[in-house]
């Protein structure tokens, strides 16, 4: 890990990271009849709630135990106990999906004994969800340690004793990707006749219908029955390439259930797809459906056609670990020189896996910097004469500040619609970032020029 010179206070100003238990909340939206629940104080959930619903335009609820001061002294048992009772006969979900937060993690609230004395005390007869839970204080992590954690103790609880392998199964730990990019990937899998188990999928609880009236619970997401069957599956494939052993589902799928895994980088640009492709092709032992060589093909006759209008730009790319490497390797495919690179995430491998992602494109190592905030990218962006920025909609006023344009990519959205429809992975992906960037250089280049251009 690249470290920053030593500051002499201690603050942060504008994290360049989001809570923990958000991260949680949202993988847990991905698994059908789901219902995310936060053990802690309301101001938790209305954060995250607004937060989401302000990226993905879609309703999104989120219980709380709705603890207060005397639950900080006391405990939360009671209120969790009432909480998981009430959201059970409200919502009549499938699975809760229970979160913590720094206040409970703070108190020390034993949650798994507090779930086991209310499993125990239910009513015997009547249905009961299923209970996940996991522990996500947002003082030791983000909100992707928090999404990788609960793919991982969703995995853990829910499946089941392995029977015989499923030919041609495979199960996919995408991260958190965007609805559009979830429904790539069953495509994907469909063109390919890959039965695929995709875990979490919000491809379609986030980005839904417009309905009639509306669902308690939103309809899609990854099915409980398949992820029982997970431990069945051919193989395992993960991206993330800064996920902590620790928090990955695929290893956990390798050593409950002996299922092979691949952990490769987020598919972002022509490598990293180029990878995911081959190891599909590896699993499956079949070729790649035509479509995806033609592509693949397309792309490359893009990144000819566009390098004149991106080549030698410098960028700033910042937000989640893997969304920093993959764009940056992309960045690097074609021809722009990435200047910084920074997150809030500190998983310690940020600078590795770039170089590892980036292999021999990079003629100068970029500035690589993990736990920083926005008042430390400004500084560092101050001298590094960037022509564009990559990330997400929180670097908007250093875009203006700097009068640089802004591509906007990953979450949070916030001042554009649209952001759970970008598509990032795959050959269609960089493709749309490809003509995204150039056209945003082109359209800096024409409002800079006293007399405009029209032909290129
Ligand atoms: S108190 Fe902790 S869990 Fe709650 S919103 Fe803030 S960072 Fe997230």
């Amino acid at each position: 890990m690249t470290k920053m010179p030593k500051p002499n206070y201690i603050s942060t100003t504008n994290a360049c990271k989001l809570c923990k238990p958000m991260g949680a909340t949202l993988a847990f939206r991905g698994i059908e009849g789901a219902m995310p629940f936060l053990h802690g104080s309301q101001g938790c959930a209305t954060y995250m709630r607004r937060y989401i619903i302000s990226h993905f335009n879609e309703p999104m609820d989120i219980a709380s135990s709705s603890l207060g001061e005397k639950n900080a002294v006391f405990g939360g048992g009671p209120n969790l106990k009432e909480g998981l009772k009430n959201v059970t006969e409200k919502f009549n979900p499938q699975l809760i999906g229970i979160a913590t937060t720094c206040l409970t993690e703070t108190i020390g609230d034993d949650v798994p004994m507090i779930l086991h004395q209310y499993q125990s005390s239910s009513k015997t007869g009547c249905k009961q969800p299923m209970l996940v839970a996991v522990s996500t204080p947002s003082y030791s992590g983000t909100h992707m340690e928090g999404f990788h954690a609960t793919v991982r103790a969703t995995i853990n609880a829910v499946t089941e004793e392995t029977v015989d392998t499923e030919p041609c199964s495979i199960n996919i730990l995408p991260g958190f990707v965007s609805p559009a990019d979830i429904r790539h990937l069953k495509e994907i899998a469909s063109d390919w006749n890959i039965k695929a188990t995709i875990l979490p999928d919000i491809s379609e609880t986030l980005d839904g219908p417009a309905l009639a009236e509306c669902e308690l619970i939103p309809h899609g997401g990854t099915p409980i029955e398949s992820i029982k069957k997970m431990g069945s599956a051919t193989a395992t494939v993960e991206f993330g390439r800064s996920v902590a052993d620790e928090n990955s589902g695929a290893l956990l799928l390798s050593e409950k259930h002996s299922v092979p895994c691949h952990r490769l980088g987020v598919p972002i640009g022509l490598r990293e797809t180029d990878e995911f492709f081959s190891t599909l092709e590896a699993i499956t032992k079949t070729p790649r459906p035509t479509k995806y060589s033609e592509e693949r093909g397309r792309l490359i006759d893009s990144f000819a056609d566009g390098h004149k209008y991106v080549f030698g730009k410098r960028a700033i790319v910042y937000g989640e670990e893997d969304l920093v490497i993959g764009i940056t390797s992309f960045l690097a495919e074609i021809g722009i020189k990435p200047v910084l690179c920074a997150s809030g995430g500190k998983s310690g491998n940020l600078k590795k896996a770039i170089n590892s992602a980036c292999g021999d494109l990079l003629k100068e190592e970029p500035a690589i910097y993990e736990g920083t905030d926005f008042y430390d990218i400004e500084e560092m962006a101050a001298g590094l004469s960037p022509d564009l920025l990559i990330g997400h909609s929180k670097g908007y006023q250093l875009s203006r500040k700097l009068d640089v344009p802004i591509i906007r990519v990953g979450f949070p959205i916030h001042d554009r619609l649209g952001g759970q429809r970008i598509l990032h992975l795959g050959y269609r992906g960089a493709q749309y970032l490809l003509d995204l960037i150039a056209n945003a250089l082109l359209t800096k280049k024409q409002d800079d020029s006293p007399v405009g251009y029209s032909y290129m």
